[in-house]
């Protein structure tokens, strides 16, 4: 026998939670299925681990530097002449504090769940049995059918293994497996030049790990514009990041002893002792039973959506990174606030109109918010630039870290903000003047005649945007 819900929710991403806890209270007995870490990729091998480990990363690279400062802490120099201090990262002692900060949202989010009213949790393994019928499959081979009118999907992704010969001969890393080592890697390879391959190549890197990044193309970050990626290389490859381009894996194999990996390239070999993927994401739909429910993917995997986030099946949704509209955790929630807003508040919101920001967390961080510049020449219509070093902020300058730079595109005509992009310090806190005058629809002039407070990142926006000029 079915039990019977008025709505089922599968996983507990960035949306499912929320979602849940809103349906439960508009009074629909809910049903909410994990199969795995409740609060999903952010909370237990996405964000919140990443970035506990970049605030590690960071404090070793300032103690490093901490003569720069006058603060003497012990000896040392490093071959470039940079003192060094006696800095050594503790990574078992790293990785303990992460699962604390971890730990308290996961548990944070189960709790979250089974106090909610009108909702109830389900551990296992959520399949389709029919267009508004699932089947959950416990850890312990217990089964149980559930059945609603209103279905939402938030199954996520997952790491995205590249298929090359001899993998199956070799021990590599995924985002989740590198955040479970207690010892620091000798020499740590990583397979990818996007965010989570930056981030995790400076922070192994500030640690004290070897760090090799192999880039398939000529460039790290290719959707970013040319000259922010010029500007990320340069600082990571200053860090002592080495890069490898046009650098495909052919083949792998295991080093003797079991010292590591042995990554045949188009340029000759490289032996690593770790190996790490950051290759892309594959959508948890897979293994969803969608077939039983009507609903088809894409070639990547990815459901589509309207704006309202409703597949083309009445009464079921997909929220978060399954349905292609946005791979991020700001992404996905805003997802569960527009079905919330449709659904239960009776608000018209639509994802048609979202503006896609979002930060790289290397350090300092890159920050974007709308069209890059090449969006903008691909657009073919008048537009205004404007760019400015990090060097003229006063604060960077105070704290000694003056690399990066800002960007910013403008319509001349409507004279609103086509996008905007910092790199430098507390570039993903200053990111949002750009964001919220842009969500605003009002004019770069509100920027400039706008009184930021001294001495921030944000009051030389006003200063950046007085240089506008025609784009050539
Ligand atoms: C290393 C890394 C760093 C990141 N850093 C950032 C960052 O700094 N900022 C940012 O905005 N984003 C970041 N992201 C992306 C971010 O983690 C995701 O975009 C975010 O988690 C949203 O995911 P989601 O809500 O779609 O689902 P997810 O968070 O992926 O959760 C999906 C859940 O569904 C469960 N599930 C899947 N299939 C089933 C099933 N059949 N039955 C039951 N349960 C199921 C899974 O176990 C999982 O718990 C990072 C990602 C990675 C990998």
């Amino acid at each position: 026998m079915a039990q019977r819900f008025d709505a089922i929710v599968i996983g507990t991403g960035q949306s499912g939670p929320p979602l849940a806890v809103r349906l439960g209270q508009s009074g629909r007995k809910t049903a909410v299925i994990e199969r795995a870490a409740f609060g999903g990729t952010c909370v237990n091998v996405g964000c919140t681990p990443t970035k506990a480990y970049v605030a590690c990363a960071r404090a070793a690279h300032v103690a490093r530097h901490a003569a720069d400062f006058g603060v003497r802490i012990g000896g040392g120099e490093l071959a470039s002449g940079v003192p060094a201090g006696n800095v050594h990262v503790d990574l078992a002692f790293v990785k303990a504090r992460k699962e604390r900060i971890v730990g308290a949202s996961r548990d944070g989010v189960e709790r979250w769940l089974r106090e909610a009213p009108n909702v109830t949790v389900f551990k296992g393994h959520a399949r389709f049995s029919g267009a508004h019928a699932v089947r959950v499959s416990t850890h312990d081979g217990a089964q149980a059918d559930l059945e609603a009118p209103e279905i939402f999907i938030n199954t996520g992704t997952r790491a995205q293994i590249p298929a090359i010969p001899g993998l199956e001969t070799i021990r590599y890393e995924t985002n989740s497996t590198l955040l479970a080592l207690e010892q620091l890697p000798e020499h740590l390879a990583i397979c990818g030049a996007s965010y989570v391959a930056l981030e995790f190549a400076q922070m192994f890197r500030r640690f004290g790990s070897r760090v090799t990044v192999l880039v398939r193309g000529q460039r790290i970050l290719s959707r970013e514009d040319e000259d922010f990626s010029h500007a990320v290389q340069d600082l990571l490859a200053r860090e002592g990041v080495a890069f490898r381009f046009g650098a495909q894996p052919r083949s792998v194999a295991p080093l003797e002893g079991d010292a590591g990996v042995r990554i045949a390239l188009d340029s000759g070999p490289l032996d690593a002792s770790h190996l790490l993927f950051a290759t892309g994401r594959v959508p948890n739909t897979d293994d969803l039973g969608l077939d039983a429910a009507g609903i088809e993917t894409d070639t990547h995997g990815l459901i589509a959506v309207d704006g309202q986030l409703r597949t083309a099946v009445e009464g079921i949704w997909a929220l978060g990174d399954v349905n292609g509209r946005g791979a991020f955790t700001h992404s996905s929630y805003d997802d569960f606030q527009i079905v919330a807003a449709n659904l239960l508040d009776g608000k018209a919101r639509s994802a048609d109109t979202r503006i896609p920001a979002y930060a790289v967390y290397v350090d300092p961080p890159l920050a974007r918010v709308g069209l890059s510049e090449r969006e903008v020449r691909e657009r073919g219509k008048p537009a205004l630039i404007a760019t400015m070093p990090m060097s003229r902020v006063g604060r960077a300058r105070e704290r000694g870290e003056t690399g990066g730079f800002m960007k910013a595109m403008v319509d001349p005509q409507t004279q609103r903000i086509l996008g905007a992009a910092i790199f430098g310090i507390e570039g993903d806190e200053a990111i949002h003047t750009f964001i919220d005058t842009m969500t605003a629809g009002a004019p770069y002039t509100t920027l400039q005649y706008a009184m930021h407070v001294h001495p921030t990142v944000s009051e030389l926006v006003p200063t950046l945007l007085d240089g506008l000029k025609p784009l050539a």
